[in-house]
């Protein structure tokens, strides 16, 4: 449950396409939920989705979870990327290319940050199916940039690549201190 001072609402999109796929999505969700002050709110259903870009590679499986933080969004963003090393994904990687993880900040209640290393909502939103579909199972946030509903991004997304829901289900507190 919400503790008073995780007062931030984050989404964080998260993707695989290397290994054992699913339970590596578990995996970061059970990192996430060991971050001190920062608790898990809603989870998606997990999505089977083509992989998009020129480079040959496996099928992915997304998810989007809710988090509740005390922490700032670099905070954040530093233990995210924190995970990825420690499930195995090199510091230096290829634009579109396979990943063991892929953890990224979506949004973070409706701020706006634009620096060099994180954007705030993260730009490919409007995009990626593999972010909206999964984000619309949690909630229909507004986006604070563009002004319009998750749904009515999806509506209008260019994105026509496959994408479906998948019978694997994360679970909640699986690893976690509670
Ligand atoms: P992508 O997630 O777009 O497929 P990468 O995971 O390789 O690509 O990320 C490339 C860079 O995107 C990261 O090194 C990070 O600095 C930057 N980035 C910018 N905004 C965000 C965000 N909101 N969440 C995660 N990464 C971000
Ligand atoms: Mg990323």
């Amino acid at each position: 449950m919400k503790q008073p001072r995780e007062k931030h609402t984050v989404f964080i999109g998260a993707g695989s396409n290397i290994g054992d796929r699913t339970g590596n999505l578990q995996q970061a969700l059970d990192m996430l939920d060991e971050f001190p002050q920062t608790s898990i709110g809603k989870i998606s259903r997990v999505y089977h989705s083509e992989p998009f870009g020129s480079v040959e590679q496996e099928w992915f499986f997304n998810a989007v979870f809710q988090l509740y933080t005390a922490h700032s969004p670099q905070t954040l963003f530093s233990y995210c990327q924190q995970i990825e090393r420690r499930m195995g994904r090199p510091a230096e990687h290829m634009r579109w290319g396979p990943r063991i993880i892929d953890l990224d900040i979506l949004l973070y209640d409706d701020a706006t940050h634009d620096l060099e290393t994180l954007t705030i909502p993260h730009p490919e939103i409007s995009n990626r199916k593999f972010v909206l579909l999964p984000l619309l199972d949690i909630d229909n946030p507004l986006h604070p940039v563009i002004g319009k509903t998750m749904s009515e991004l999806l509506e209008a997304c260019p994105d026509n690549s496959t994408i479906e829901p998948y019978s694997h289900m994360l679970l909640k507190h699986r690893g976690s201190r509670r």
